[in-house]
């Protein structure tokens, strides 16, 4: 049997793909189709073997976006692509998914059912999923979700401190994301330390989205995420946490509805609104270098609440061996790594500075002193490889006989 697997990402404008499953943890194919279903020219980019190429997509929506990698792989023989199944990254599984699952009729009615607490991730999933069902049909579909990792949340930690009745009659509660990535970094860690399953680790999930999680011998005990990925830390153009009050207070100043008061908090703060510059740490880090104070401060906003939420998370914790970083931030910013790291020294974490200053990008790196109690590591994600690994143990599982049989 093929060990290619085709994940798919589907956003609502935008649809990431890769075909894994080579020798390498590299993708044979990816890309990203971008300006679905919009007024202007929607394009297709694909990378294979170091070449890329970028062509217009007509017809501009999901259906031309899943036709095009399917004509790609048809025209490109050469690359010898030959699929086992699909995964699909589904971001909301509500209380409904606790783990990976084929995909069928019942999983498609699920995905929709959490429709209401995701509606600008789930309805874009079930119609991608439902655009390659058509076009690779004979192929098993696998969803893959960003909060099943957080399932094993306690009620104290999950619920928010409200009315019960709205938990019990609408599911408002904390469900976290980045759990694909976070169940990763997990397996790669109790690769790196044999007795990781009787121990303790921080994750710092850092890129454009921005959470953290307490880990307790492999399983998720607390994270910053919420209801909504809006929650908790600082973001490139998410605000994080804050007094919920102030929605109310925007939208009247500004005369706004609540969703798009909301839409502010979603999209026009974070990085982006404190420097007014941009949402991109590096932009920001070579603004600050040329004496840009706006961008510097952003930068010890992001930076202090990391800290604050990784302190926090940490309560959950009986003790701690572990701090990770990753996500493009996470892995790539000796600045805001060290930044971060100067202010949880009460925690006993300490950082080697020449080793944060010179770890080898896209590589696992141990940048705590070598005597350190509470190991820092750098260990770059891989949420396609997840999804992927995930779709062909659940295929092969699927076909395994029965023991009675
Ligand atoms: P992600 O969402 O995980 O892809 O991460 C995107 C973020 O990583 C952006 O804010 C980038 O500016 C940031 N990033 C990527 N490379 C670097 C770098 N070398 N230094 C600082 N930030 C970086």
């Amino acid at each position: 049997m093929s060990h290619q697997v085709l994940v798919i990402n589907c956003g609502s404008s935008s649809l990431k793909f890769a075909v894994l499953g080579g020798h390498s943890n590299c993708p044979i194919l990816e890309g990203i189709a971008e300006r679905l279903d919009s007024p202007e020219q929607s394009f297709i980019t694909f990378k294979h073997n170091g070449a890329k190429s970028v062509s217009a997509l007509p017809g501009g929506d999901h259906q031309a976006a899943v036709g095009a990698i399917k004509e790609w792989i048809h025209n490109n023989k050469s690359a010898a692509i030959q699929l086992a199944g699909i995964g699909h990254r589904v971001v909301h599984g509500g209380e409904l998914f606790s783990e990976s699952v084929i995909v069928d009729e019942r999983v498609l009615a699920g995905i929709e059912q959490c429709a209401n607490i995701a509606p600008l991730h789930n309805p874009a999933h079930i119609k991608g999923i439902k655009e390659a069902q058509k076009q690779f049909g004979k192929l098993p579909h696998v969803a893959v979700f960003d909060t099943a990792f957080h399932q094993t949340l306690s009620a104290d930690q999950y619920l928010y401190p409200i009315p019960m009745r709205l938990y019990r009659e609408h599911h408002f509660r904390k469900y976290g994301f980045h759990g694909t990535s976070y169940r990763y970094i997990s397996m790669q860690l109790a690769e790196l330390s044999p007795t990781y399953g009787k121990q303790n680790a921080l994750i710092a999930h850092l890129g454009n989205g921005a959470s953290v999680c307490a880990i307790s011998g492999g399983v998720s005990v607390d994270t910053s995420m919420g209801i909504t990925p809006l929650e908790g830390l600082m973001m490139g153009t998410r605000s994080g946490s804050l007094d919920p009050s102030l929605l109310s207070f925007i939208a009247h100043a500004e005369q706004l509805s609540m969703d798009e008061a909301l839409n502010i908090l979603n999209k026009d703060s974070g990085l982006k609104g404190i420097s007014e510059k941009s949402n991109d740490c590096r932009t920001l880090e070579m603004a600050q270098a040329s004496g840009d104070t706006q961008a510097d401060l952003a930068l010890t906003m992001f930076a202090s609440r990391a800290a604050k939420h990784l302190a926090s998370v940490a309560t959950n914790l009986e003790s701690l061996e572990h701090l990770i970083f990753t996500g493009g931030i996470g892995e790539n910013s000796a600045l805001i790594r060290s930044r971060i790291c100067q202010r949880l020294k009460t925690l006993g974490i300490i950082l080697d500075e020449t080793k944060n200053e010179s770890v080898p990008r896209g590589e696992i790196s141990c940048i705590a002193p070598i005597n350190a109690v509470i190991k820092v590591w750098i260990i770059p994600t891989n949420e396609e490889l997840l999804i992927a690994q995930d779709t062909l143990h659940l295929i092969n599982k699927s076909i395994e006989p029965s023991p009675n049989t």
